[in-house]
């Protein structure tokens, strides 16, 4: 997926502050933070979201929220973690490259907005 930005970022053709990687997965600093801890994980496979995410995707994705646990329980934010997907643009998607928000370090509020 040449024009998407995760992608890329996975490709290193855009930069990123790599905060975790293995052959499936890629976790970066999101560039605009709203935690103290505000992480975002993806699949290095494009799906472009959970909208069109395919049953055999299904290991993947599961593995993703693993990553997003360990992310969070070497940043001990495990009190306070938020593991947020975006689903459409109303829902607040803006980028089309699944990912999952990792947020914590602060007090959570529920309903979220
Ligand atoms: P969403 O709104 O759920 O699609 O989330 C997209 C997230 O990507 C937002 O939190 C953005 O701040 C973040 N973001 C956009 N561009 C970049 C980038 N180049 N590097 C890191 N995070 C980004
Ligand atoms: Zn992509």
């Amino acid at each position: 997926m040449p024009d998407c930005l995760f992608c890329n970022i996975v490709e290193g053709k855009v930069p990123s502050k790599k905060v975790f990687e293995d052959d499936r997965t890629y976790a970066f600093e999101d560039i605009d933070p709203q935690a103290p801890t505000h992480v975002l994980v993806i699949p290095k496979k494009h799906i472009s979201g959970l909208q069109n995410a395919e049953p055999s995707d299904a290991e993947l994705i599961g593995y993703c929220y693993l990553v997003a646990a360990r992310i969070a329980h070497e940043r001990k934010i495990e009190d306070t973690l938020r593991t947020v997907c975006n689903v459409g643009p109303r829902a607040g998607q803006a980028v089309f490259h699944l990912h999952i928000h990792v947020l914590g370090g602060r007090d959570m509020k529920w309903p979220p907005g």
